[in-house]
């Protein structure tokens, strides 16, 4: 049975990708980032322990919810269980967006399995750590200049990084 811990649930927001999203703050991280806004979901024993289908039964099925975002912590330290919740919520129609520490090409080069099936489920991924040092007033959806926000699906079939853009 995969589990997975996360250190909180945000039914409703509007400030972690476009539209009406629900977002999933995972526990775990070993980025250590200067200026990490989210330092309590650092230690990979905090939080609370859910199994997949339980999360997924309780998490909210509105139609007004357009997509999931997973955020942390750092999801792709827990990518197996993060890439069975993507799919399942791509089979429900929303659209997965996904903030990690690690750079695109870093999780390219590494060729983890699981982070790979994970990567592959997001259809947007926001990368990079958050620098402190590149934090701009006006940013939207990221943190700091350094990060990108790349369209996942269009990057694989380009070969090369497509950011995304505000409609
Ligand atoms: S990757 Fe995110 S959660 Fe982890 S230290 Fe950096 S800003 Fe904090």
């Amino acid at each position: 049975m995969c589990k997975v811990r996360l250190s909180g649930i945000v039914p409703e927001s509007v400030c972690d990708g476009p539209g009406l999203r629900t977002v999933l703050f995972f526990q775990g991280c070993c980025h250590h980032c200067i200026g990490c806004h989210n330092p309590q979901t650092w230690p990979f024993d905090g939080g609370e322990e859910f199994t997949v289908s339980d999360l997924l039964r309780t998490l909210p099925d509105s139609p007004l919810i357009t997509g999931i975002t997973f955020s942390g912590g750092d999801p792709f330290y827990q990518a197996e269980a993060a890439a069975l919740i993507a799919k399942e919520l791509h089979n429900r129609g929303k659209n997965i967006w996904a903030y990690t520490g690690f750079k695109w090409e870093e999780l390219l080069m590494e060729s983890n399995p699981s982070r790979i099936k994970f990567l592959l489920e997001c259809d947007v991924l926001v990368d990079g750590p958050f620098n402190n040092k590149e934090v701009k007033i006006g940013l939207i959806f990221r943190g700091s200049l350094n990060q990108r926000i790349i369209l996942v699906k269009e990057s694989f079939f380009k070969k090369r990084i497509i950011l995304w853009e505000p409609q």
